[in-house]
């Protein structure tokens, strides 16, 4: 069977098919860095890394390229906000931005190219498009010329006379027709730029990722994702400059996530109702946030509070826990879990054992089937939680004989696995809930912790927040989160 995706831009669900056999080129529009990413930005980071995962363990050799825009004039401004360089704040929050995407479990790119990096690209390109007679010189700028090129509209299903009516045109602009946008923009006094036949400037945002895109890709995008708000116009823009330029079709598939709402409305800078991932890591941890992020289809829209994070963290609690006790019921490790990933189905005579690997294997096969289904990960959840009730179900029967062990060891690697596709599990998972469980080679961290964690609990049931601080804080420094929950103090090995 195919894997279905909905394609925006034909809005049907299509059997993928890319470019050339069994290799996939995925690009994702990446941050503009001049502030932290809020939870908005995060669904389109987190998105693009669960089809990628997906892709991965399907069999597909897939090569992901997302850019880092850093100049634009969100840039220049928050620059000059704070006195500062442009350069200053570029390196600030590239680094957050890596930061704060690792603690979602989202791998790096294997290509993160910089739009200064590849300016002599974009004016090569800008040229190009000039010389095709789709674009202009005008006061030191460069504009596209929308009506040069027919399929104008065709993402969003609009006609170029109706998204005139609701274009804006800032006065500063010289340009012939509202809907044409910028490629090169002439430099103002004190801004950064680069040299270029038309005068010093810089690269328009839209031709970024065209250059970027297919450059890295050799010409054609498998898959382009992106948040639905740049549907219009951002990649109609895209289109129109590398299918103007190239004269062939520039994506097959275009995959747009639905918006994370707070209270009804959109979050947005602009909104000023939005949470950054850096403030909400402090509360959570990341496998939570990640939890919740794929927890819907990405074509629903989400909405936001800390009440869907704790139902989120109580969730993927449960997944974790079947694991942990399972672990600790059968006294198995992590690697008897990695290793049954290897072996396949254990040879198993016992029914019990046996229904257990069978409810492992179709719990796999759900799971493959929602996410063949244009990458349903709700429906995919289901089948682990299904399979999570399956493996407490079989630990409650009390069989320790080798064939119960060899087939919760399977059972759980085949858990552990969908877990880590969907990104919030990891070997980190195993091998924290090993200490937790079990302990360490020693024995001694579980008993420690709780002794630890007994002290902090004293010092709260006192009000001694500083105590109580300074345990947590300290235990956050060697890598140990303390989650507090109403059955009191959980603790957890994390990612450093
Ligand atoms: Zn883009």
């Amino acid at each position: 069977m195919a894997i279905k995706i909905y394609n925006t831009m034909t809005r049907r669900k299509e059997d993928f098919k890319p470019y050339v056999e069994g290799r996939v080129g995925m690009y994702c529009c990446g941050p503009t860095v001049y502030d932290y990413f809020h939870i908005g930005n995060a669904r389109a980071f987190v998105v693009p890394d669960m089809v990628r995962k997906y892709l991965k363990f399907r069999g597909y050799d897939v090569t992901y390229v997302q850019n880092v825009t850093d100049i634009e004039d969100k840039i220049i401004n928050r620059a000059k906000e704070r006195g500062v360089t442009t350069d200053d704040i570029v390196r600030q929050y590239t680094k957050a931005f890596f930061e704060d995407r690792a603690a979602l479990g989202v791998g790096a790119p294997d290509y993160q190219p910089r739009a200064t990096e590849h300016v002599k690209d974009i004016v090569g390109m800008v040229e190009g498009i000039i010389k095709k007679g789709h674009a202009y010189v005008s006061g030191g700028d460069v504009y596209f010329d929308v009506s040069s090129f027919s399929g104008y509209g065709k993402l969003s299903g609009q006609n170029p006379d109706d998204l005139k009516a609701g274009a804006r045109v800032d006065i500063s602009e010289h340009k012939d027709d509202p809907l044409d946008f910028v490629l090169w923009k002439g430099a103002k006094p004190g801004e950064p730029s680069w040299d270029s036949p038309w005068g010093p400037g810089r690269p328009g945002w839209h031709i970024e990722c065209s250059v970027m895109s297919a450059g890295y890709l050799g010409g054609h995008v498998d898959i382009h994702l992106g948040g639905s708000d740049l549907v219009f116009p951002h990649h109609e823009n895209e289109i129109a400059q590398s299918e103007s330029f190239g004269g062939e079709e520039f994506v097959k598939y275009w995959m747009h996530n639905a918006m994370v709402n707070v209270d009804g409305e959109r979050m947005g800078k602009s909104m000023g109702n939005f949470f950054t991932v850096r403030d909400i890591l402090k509360k959570y941890p990341g496998k939570i946030v990640r939890y919740y992020l794929v927890a819907s289809h990405y074509r629903q829209p989400i909405s936001f509070g800390l009440d869907e994070l704790d139902m989120c963290a109580r969730a993927l609690a449960r997944l974790e826990d079947s694991i942990i006790n399972a672990m600790k019921a059968m006294g198995l490790g992590p690697d008897d879990v990695t290793r049954s990933l290897e072996a396949g189905a254990p040879g198993i005579g016992d029914a019990q054992a046996k229904g257990l690997v069978k409810a492992a294997d179709s719990a796999v096969s759900s799971f493959v089937e929602f996410m063949d289904d244009d990458f349903n990960t709700s429906g995919a959840m289901s089948a682990l939680h299904e399979l999570a009730r399956a493996i407490n179900a079989f630990v409650a029967l009390g069989s320790r004989e080798e064939e119960a062990s060899l087939a919760a060891a399977y059972a759980m690697g085949k858990l552990w696995k969908m877990g880590n596709v969907l990104g919030f599990m990891d070997d980190v998972t195993l091998r924290a809930d090993a200490a937790a469980g079990l302990g360490d080679g020693e024995g001694l961290t579980g008993p420690l912790m709780e002794l630890v964690l007994r002290i902090r609990a004293e010092a709260r049931a006192k009000k001694d927040w500083a105590l109580s601080d300074f345990i947590r804080d300290g235990l956050k420094d060697l890598g140990v989160t303390v989650e507090d929950t109403k059955d009191g103090a959980r603790w957890k090995l994390e990612r450093k």
